[in-house]
């Protein structure tokens, strides 16, 4: 196996590009089977209202979809199009890990873990207002993992890495928490659900200080956006809340991908509009 793989090869880019389709489809099933405490393994997937088993045709990513023109085979109950839409979101991923990736196969194979991670977390928020704290333990663990192996490869100090990233792990953790405990002191209701701050704590151990520090600048600045226009055009109510994990996860990929100059750039500008 080369050192790197290449970035500019289209029949690799369209085989990552399929795989990532098939990911993201068993993607679908973790994030609706996880928090129902169901198997992710058995049984297989079946419509959830009449609970007929797929045929293995029905599983293509995206075709599966389009071929049953989002209808149960069986009963003909409608097929959420967000099933299609995560396949294709995961395609992409795929696709970006392989232009983005810190030169070596062991970086990229990082980033489409960290990728999933990211994703399923996502998903499960959206849905339930609620972050795993398993799957964001095991998240953390995983990048404390490997931060030593990608300092090793990348020419970095594993073991100052590693602390470097623990630190942050422990500090985004420390901070979301306080932040929340402030939040429910001053305005009598939770200011950030439950399990952000584990979150936060991940992407530390992924992503380090600066880019920890970076990505919650951003998430919060995504956030309040989108809350400023889901107010303004009505489909926000006062007060009502909404997932913040999918922004730290957003947030998060994009510091993954853009690495340290885009984290010295991110800080570098807000600095430089509080001086
Ligand atoms: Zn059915």
């Amino acid at each position: 196996m080369p050192m790197a793989p290449a970035t500019d090869s289209a029949p690799l880019a369209v085989c990552f590009a399929l795989l990532g389709a098939c990911v993201g489809s068993f993607l679908n099933l973790v994030a609706w089977r996880l928090p129902r405490r169901q198997s992710v393994i058995l049984p297989g997937s079946h419509c959830i209202r009449c609970g007929q088993g797929l045929a293995w045709f029905d599983n293509i990513p995206l075709l599966g979809w389009l071929l049953l023109a989002g209808r149960c085979r069986y009963c003909g109950a409608g097929i959420s199009s967000r099933y299609p839409l995560v396949e294709l979101l995961c395609a992409g991923l795929w696709v970006l890990q392989l232009q983005t990736h810190r030169g070596s196969w062991a970086a990229l194979l990082a980033g489409l873990l960290f990728s999933g991670q990211l994703l399923v977390l996502t998903l499960i928020d959206m849905d339930t207002m609620w972050l795993p704290e398993p799957l964001c333990r095991w998240g953390l663990l995983a990048g404390l993992l490997l931060t030593p192996i990608l300092a090793a490869l990348e020419g970095g100090d594993p073991l100052r890495q590693t602390m470097g990233h623990g630190f942050a792990a422990l500090m985004g953790l420390l901070c979301l928490e306080a932040v929340s405990g402030l939040g429910q002191l001053a305005l009598g209701v939770p200011a950030l659900g439950l399990g952000d701050a584990k979150l936060a704590a991940m992407l530390g151990a992924w992503l380090g200080g600066r880019g920890l520090a970076s990505a919650v600048l951003l998430a919060v600045f995504s956030a309040a956006l989108v809350g400023v226009v889901g107010r303004l055009s009505g489909r926000l109510a006062a007060y009502q809340p909404f997932p913040f994990g999918p922004f730290l996860a957003l947030a998060g990929m994009v510091l993954w991908c853009g690495g340290e100059t885009l984290a010295n750039g991110l800080l570098g500008l807000v600095l430089a509009g509080l001086i």
